[in-house]
């Protein structure tokens, strides 16, 4: 079994910095776990720490059943695979796989299965003689997952593997991780900033910011049901939108109101906000660019939807669809996501629905999700 338990971990740096503050999570056993934030939030931290390689300051880690903080690298049964490929200039593919088995004397015919075993999966058998040098940035970091994947460890550590790639290969090089973790059948912990290696790769997601864990949830449940607004704000792209304003009750109808806009909440939200106490009160009002539309059957059709009139800024033509930045009449920036047959274009003056069905609110203090 390769579960990974981090109970109440803490991490202060010799000059008091708190980079990771009460970290509390069972990695399930074969489980592909995607640690995700900005720069700086404690991601690469909190794994060099189950590495081993950076002193716990509190709290447990285990993984299987083995507590171990006090364990030496080496003898904990992990594989990190690094950005930097960090491959041996002056060894072939070969013998950059072999070298942690050499070093902890395997039988050189396992160590040779094992190799070759490795690189079929990874189709690099044809690479097995070839210096790094000689090689392209994508078959490199191939050969550094290989060279994790010979160790046959209970739990693979990634830390940005793919960041130093180009945006093509990027793309490929994630299904192929995908894949192999599925094959594999071993735990995976992989930091990324990158918020769609996390959407697409995770089983679930871990959304850090300044040491402190935001939320853990699947990446469904993250998308839909952020749980604060940073988390609202980070995962998808373009962003959400985010309006300040407040809650209203007026004739029965729960609305939010703002400069330039007035929404009557669908009766499931006006509960929500009712139950929860929000009549009266500051809230900033979510809504992802998807779920804003321009075409007049939807506007026409939908029963939960708010219009908003337009003044488009700037439209950014993706090929299949446009992100079209407007202001709305009270004066804030928003996006929206739609159909590039739509032919909206700068300056155009439109009315545009959103999908109140779809829409979020945020305590204005906390900035915790209200829904
Ligand atoms: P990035 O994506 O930029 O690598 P990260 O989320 O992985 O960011 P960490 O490398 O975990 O961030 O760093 C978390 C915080 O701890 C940062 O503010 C960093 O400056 C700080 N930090 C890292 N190493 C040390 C150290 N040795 N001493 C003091 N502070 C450190």
């Amino acid at each position: 079994m390769a579960q990974v338990r981090l109970n109440h971990i803490f991490k202060k740096y010799s000059n008091g910095f708190a980079a990771v503050n009460d970290f509390h999570l069972d990695i399930k056993d074969r489980e592909f776990l995607v640690l995700v934030g900005p720069s700086g939030c404690g991601k690469s931290t909190t794994l060099r720490m189950i590495a081993g390689l950076e002193d716990i300051s509190e709290g447990d880690l285990y993984i299987g059943d083995r507590r171990v903080n006090d364990v030496a690298p080496k003898d904990r049964d992990i594989a990190m695979v690094f950005q930097s490929y960090a491959l041996y200039p002056h060894m072939n593919v070969y013998d950059n796989m072999a070298f942690g088995l050499k070093l902890r004397k395997f039988p050189k015919d396992e160590i040779d299965k094992r190799i070759q075993e490795a690189a079929r999966i990874l189709d690099i058998t044809h690479l097995l003689d070839r210096k790094p040098k000689a090689l392209s940035g994508g078959q490199r970091q191939r050969v550094a997952l290989g060279r994790a994947i010979v160790r046959e460890p209970q739990v693979f550590l990634m830390d940005e593997p793919l960041s130093n790639l180009d945006a093509k290969l990027r793309v490929q090089m994630r299904t192929e991780i995908a894949k192999l973790h599925k094959r594999l059948e071993t735990t995976v912990v992989y930091v990324t900033h990158d918020q769609t290696e996390a959407m697409t790769m995770g089983d679930r997601i871990v959304v850090m910011k300044d040491g402190i864990v935001q939320q853990v949830a699947t990446p469904t449940e993250i998308y839909n049901h952020p749980a604060n607004q940073f988390v609202a704000s980070f995962i998808g792209s373009p962003g959400m939108n985010f309006i300040k304003g407040s809650v209203k009750e007026e004739g029965g109808k729960v609305k939010f109101t703002a400069p330039g806009m007035d929404i009557i909440f669908p009766d499931d939200k006006a509960s929500a906000l009712r139950s929860a106490g929000y009549i009266g009160k500051d809230v900033t009002f979510g809504i992802r660019p998807e779920d804003i539309y321009s075409d007049n059957q939807f506007i026409e059709a939908n029963p939960f939807q708010s219009n908003i009139k337009a003044d488009i800024d700037v439209v950014e033509n993706m090929g299949s669809e446009l992100y079209v930045y407007f202001n709305n009449i009270g004066g804030n920036q928003m996006i929206a996501r739609v159909d590039a047959r739509e032919g909206l274009k700068h300056g155009m003056n439109v009315t545009l629905g959103m999908d109140l069905s779809k829409c979020h609110v945020f305590d204005a203090q906390t900035e915790l999700s209200v829904f």
